[in-house]
């Protein structure tokens, strides 16, 4: 029989329930079970692709080429496993698959209603999901007492039934905010969110108490009682050093042992002998590194949440404490922000993913300041498309050359969309999105980094590197060292004769970086940064 674990908020938002699901999910895969993790977003959204990172974080792309909340990231980086679109539901989705049933005819007759079409078609999805697995984490985005969250609760509340007690278990997740004044937790916002998650036909099994400090004594008993649960089924998340440690935590308290018995699973020892190296090496690296992040979604940090992440798996793997410092691409073209005082003492770069106009001419700023000062550079798809403008523009002089995507006009369309994107009517989903294969050329940076002629990396953009520069480009110094099936651009990097690290992706090496295998461009920046200290 598949388990099914459903993980609820309360009290707020943004309380780490993505955390909690992933570190669960580790300290059940560390037993042996296969474990996979889904998250269930409420909005009317079909996916994350059309949200705002700013309003919404980073949207985390999967071989598959969903374009999916930064969720599943952390699910991918603490299982080790790869996703699919599928494991992001959103209402959009639902209602989009019901409404084109009714559309054919398959409810003839039937007057088509939250439930059971709704609720039957998310537990279907579900139980597609757990096919091939011991254990489904089904995490539900929001907060408990949301209205739109009410279907997917309802339909988890029906899967107790239908799947059986020991088959299913509740988790909810909520904050004890703490006082200042007085230093107290204050446990009433928790005992509401479950009183409200138990109007709705559910009990929690476990309580996952998030708080700036441990959980005290007299908080839990109290969050127990209320909950009508033993003091041993509340567990406390209180702020760590790194998101990496609250397995670890959790795991002391003894939520692994908890829930696999619960579910009526064997329990055995954990192995997380790696995974506790892997943080040892991550928190008790002193050798801080300086790499300064070039974009324009610097205030909403979630935005480029798998690049820190990517940069902290290698800053583990080589000893190394990457410090970030955040350089907002709209203040650098204001001239808000000077660039030889903010970049003085940077050990290295990183030029942002990014989409539309604003802050290009800061970003471009600064990538000719890191290319002339030769400061280690990587570029992250948007990254790379500017880094061609700007050779093409102060290297070869090709004034007013540009991207189509912020100048449809330009004289010089050094990035220009393909053919077959020109003729795109509708936005959602039709990005050149996921896993595609990359030929790596020998002998060059790339070569080195990879170590590989062939490999494989997620992508999401609609332009490309316009191959009728290519010439005019690596005769500048800019070369080519990877290109895609279809012979476009993949990877440039500048002639090690011209600058000792400056290499450019069209892909999202970040997605596939992991905290015990990192992503072999970041741990070529970082090893660029140290040589040159
Ligand atoms: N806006 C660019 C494109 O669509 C780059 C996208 C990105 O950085 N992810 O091609």
């Amino acid at each position: 029989m598949v388990k099914y674990v459903f993980t609820t908020g309360g009290v707020l938002s943004s309380v780490g329930k993505g955390i909690v699901a992933a570190s669960l999910g580790l300290l059940l895969s560390a037993r042996g079970y296969s474990v996979s993790a889904v998250k269930i977003d409420p909005y009317i959204n079909v996916d994350a692709g059309t949200m705002n990172p700013y309003a919404h974080g980073e949207v985390f792309v999967t071989d598959d080429g969903g374009e999916t909340d930064l969720d599943l990231g952390h699910y991918e980086r603490f299982l080790n496993i790869n996703l699919t679109k599928k494991h992001n539901i959103t209402t959009g989705q639902i209602y989009l698959s019901v409404i084109m049933k009714e559309r054919r005819g398959d409810y003839l007759g039937q007057t088509v209603q939250v439930i059971p079409h709704i609720t039957e078609e998310i537990k279907s999805r579900l139980r597609e999901l757990s096919r091939d697995v011991d254990i489904l984490i089904v995490e539900i985005g929001g907060t408990v007492g949301d209205i739109e969250s009410l279907p997917f609760l309802e339909a988890a509340r029906q899967m107790r039934l239908e799947e059986g007690y020991e088959n299913t278990l509740f988790i909810h997740v909520a904050l004890a905010p703490e006082l200042t004044v007085t230093g107290e937790q204050k446990t009433k916002p928790v005992q509401h969110s479950v009183q409200e998650l138990r109007r709705i036909g559910i009990q929690p099994d476990i309580i996952i108490v998030r708080s700036r400090r441990p959980l005290e004594a007299e908080a839990r008993r109290k969050i127990a009682l209320h909950s009508t649960l033993p003091e041993s089924h509340v567990f406390s998340d209180y702020d760590v050093d790194t998101i990496y440690r609250l397995p670890l935590i959790l795991e002391d308290q003894g939520l692994g042992s908890l829930v696999v018995k619960r579910l009526e699973l064997r329990d055995s020892k954990p192995r997380l002998e790696e995974w506790i190296d892997f943080v040892d090496r991550l928190v008790y690296s002193s050798r801080t590194v300086k790499i300064a992040m070039i974009g324009k979604y610097t205030k909403l940090r979630d935005s480029y949440i798998s690049i820190i992440e990517a940069l902290r798996h290698a800053g583990a793997h080589l000893g190394l404490k990457p410090e970030l410092i955040w350089l907002e691409a709209t203040d650098i073209e204001e001239g808000k922000l000077n660039l030889e005082d903010a970049l003085s003492g940077i050990d290295g770069a990183i030029v942002l993913p990014g989409f539309g106009k604003r802050g290009v001419e800061g970003k471009i700023k600064a990538i000719r300041f890191l290319r002339e000062n030769k400061i280690p550079t990587l570029g992250i798809c948007f990254g790379l498309q500017l880094t061609v403008v700007e050779a093409a523009r102060n290297i070869i002089g090709l004034e007013g050359a540009h991207t189509t995507e912020v100048d449809p006009n330009t004289s010089h369309p050094v990035v220009d969309l393909l053919p077959e994107q020109k003729n795109i009517d509708k936005l959602g989903g039709t990005m050149r999105l996921g896993l595609s294969p990359i030929v790596v050329y020998r002998e060059t940076l790339a070569y080195k980094l990879y170590k590989a002629d062939l490999v494989y990396e997620r992508h999401r953009h609609r332009y490309e590197v316009n191959n009728k520069y290519i010439d005019m480009l690596e005769k500048a110094g800019l070369k080519v060292s990877g290109v895609n099936p279809d012979n476009l651009v993949e990877i440039m990097e500048y002639d090690t004769r011209i600058h000792p690290f400056y290499i450019g992706l069209q892909s999202h090496p970040e997605f596939r970086s992991r905290p015990l295998k990192p992503s072999p461009p970041f741990i070529g920046l970082l090893v660029a940064t140290a040589k040159i200290k």
